[in-house]
């Protein structure tokens, strides 16, 4: 049994508020550890410590702040596999995908080793005579990061490392469902010499978030999560004068026309619907079938759910593993029971699958096999809700407008993919989709590290996508300075506003 606790100030610090939670190894069902669960006084005292340590880590010049990211990114190299064990065993997704995960974390670690070019001003001589403009960009102070379960490592790389390659100090709150890499990370940013203070983490739940986002020394905050906490996060943030940007969940679309290349078409939504058993933001929860290509896709799709290999991650084989918790799972398995009341098609059940077929030791863990369901319709609540589970529904549509009203009448945006090998109805479709990130022949179009990553509508509150250049300009404010000396000043008062000589 692991004990997960705070890393505070550059080291490990105990629980103190008596209030622990079970961490689970979801391929098996039994509890692996406990996670301490922060109180107020202990955001205050990782706030203190972030707030002490930030005057001398802003002063540091960019290159040596970079330095540090350098040899982090060393680290995360050797200890990688490591990480994505740490991920299977709490997460339960395959290890093959937490190296993934792990891999696209590495990618905004290497982004934020830029971080000179990336702080680069930019300077106008003599914008009137004698004087001269520059704008800067500074770092905001404390800034917090809170994280869901279901990218334990790569999310929080969505932010850190950006956030501290820009001057700033970090306090991450991770989800307590899978808090143990939390802590291996922090251990790995001291040993590449980082300075204690300037990255800590607060364990926890409700309690740690609203302690976060009250205390007047937390500058900003980047949440990623489900929407309601998405967006009470962001209103309340904002109600206490803090910089938000609150990514929330999603209902992505595969729209697939019927020139497409269907065998392609269904790796994809397959790959899309069942990878992390679908507990991804940009997982596709919903086929679009326009015309006459539903009849062919749909039996292929029924034949590769039902050969899918669903197995304890640990397994290298494996293509999709378990249930992050046992409350997810009943949630899931309620949905599927609304699909069918509701009166959709379920093709293939996933609530038969029993766990013992998972591997050894699987019996009591939290397993759905791959779903799916046909002729399901936008006013059904398997359409419209977030499952963010091994869901896959299929909608039947006539032509692309008819998908692309469907996408856009959607309350979420996150992301969306089409599947054609027509250009003009490719270009189309990505100019007139309301959606954050498409994706053209690509399931899963997460942006790369330099890019940004956002949805839009109730994808994300706030007006910044995470990491790039919104990233860069999220963890810093901009300051414009104007100067001149005092050959260039002429005699006497000035009471007219200022204009260019
Ligand atoms: P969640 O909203 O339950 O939790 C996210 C974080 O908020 C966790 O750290 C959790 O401890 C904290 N939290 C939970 N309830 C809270 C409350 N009442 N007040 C304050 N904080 C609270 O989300 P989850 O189940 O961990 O993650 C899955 C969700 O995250 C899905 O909706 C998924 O779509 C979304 N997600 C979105 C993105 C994106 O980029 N848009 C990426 C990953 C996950």
């Amino acid at each position: 049994m692991s004990s997960i606790e705070h890393w505070i100030n550059g080291k490990v610090v105990p629980g103190q508020s008596g209030r622990r939670a079970d961490v689970f190894n979801p391929a098996t069902g039994q509890v692996s550890g406990q996670v301490a669960m922060a109180n107020t006084a202990e955001v205050a005292q990782a706030v203190a410590a972030a707030q002490a340590a930030f005057p001398a880590w802003a002063d540091t010049p960019p290159i040596r702040r970079a330095r540090v990211m350098f040899k982090f990114l060393e680290l995360l190299n050797q200890h990688r596999d490591a990480l994505a064990h740490m991920i299977t065993a709490e997460h339960g997704k395959v290890f093959t995908d937490a190296q993934g995960e792990v891999t696209r974390g590495i990618d905004i670690v290497e982004f934020a080793c830029g971080i000179p070019q990336l702080l680069k001003g930019d300077y106008t001589d003599q914008v009137s005579t004698g004087i001269d403009n520059w704008t800067l960009r500074q770092p905001l102070g404390v800034v917090a990061g809170i994280t869901p379960f279901n990218f334990p490592v790569m999310v929080p790389m969505w932010m850190y490392p950006v956030a501290i390659a820009a001057g700033n100090c970090f306090i991450l709150k991770p989800s307590p469902i899978d808090p143990s890499a939390s802590i291996r990370m922090a251990e790995l940013l001291k040993e590449a010499g980082l300075p204690d203070g300037v990255f800590n983490v607060v364990q926890g739940d409700k309690d740690a978030v609203d302690a976060l986002l009250e205390h007047p020394d937390v500058k900003a905050v980047s949440f990623v999560g489900s929407t309601p906490i998405a967006q009470k996060i962001y209103e309340t943030g904002a109600k206490h004068g803090k910089r938000v940007q609150a990514l929330g969940g999603a209902k992505n679309h595969m729209v697939v026309m019927p020139d497409a290349d269907l065998d392609q078409a269904v790796d994809a939504l397959i790959g899309s619907a069942f990878g992390s058993a679908g507990e991804r933001c940009m997982a596709i929860s919903v086929g679009i079938l326009v015309g006459d290509a539903a009849d062919q896709i749909v039996p292929m799709l029924a034949k590769r759910t039902q050969e899918l290999k669903v197995k304890n991650g640990v397994e290298l084989d494996a293509e999709m593993g378990p249930i992050v918790s046992r409350v997810a799972q009943d949630r899931i398995t309620g949905y599927i029971g609304h699909g069918e009341t509701e009166g959709a098609k379920l093709v293939v059940d996933g609530r038969k699958f029993q766990g013992a077929r998972a591997g050894a030791g699987c019996d009591n863990g939290f397993w759905i096999g791959g779903t799916l369901f046909d002729d399901v319709k936008p006013d059904m609540k398997i359409y419209k809700e977030e499952i963010f589970g091994p869901v896959l529904g299929c909608v039947r549509v006539k032509d692309l407008k008819e998908a692309v009203d469907l996408v856009n009448a959607h309350e979420f945006g996150n992301g969306v993919s089409l599947f054609t090998r027509d250009g003009n109805t490719a270009r189309e479709f990505s100019r007139r989709v309301q959606v954050g990130m498409v994706g053209v022949n690509v399931p899963i179009p997460v942006p790369m590290a330099w890019h940004g990553f956002g949805g839009w509508k109730k994808s994300l509150f706030g007006d910044m996508h995470a990491y790039g250049e919104e990233g860069v300009r999220f963890y810093t404010k901009q300051k414009s300075i104007m100067q001149r000396w005092p050959e260039s000043i002429g005699k006497g008062a000035e009471f007219v506003m200022p204009t260019a000589k």
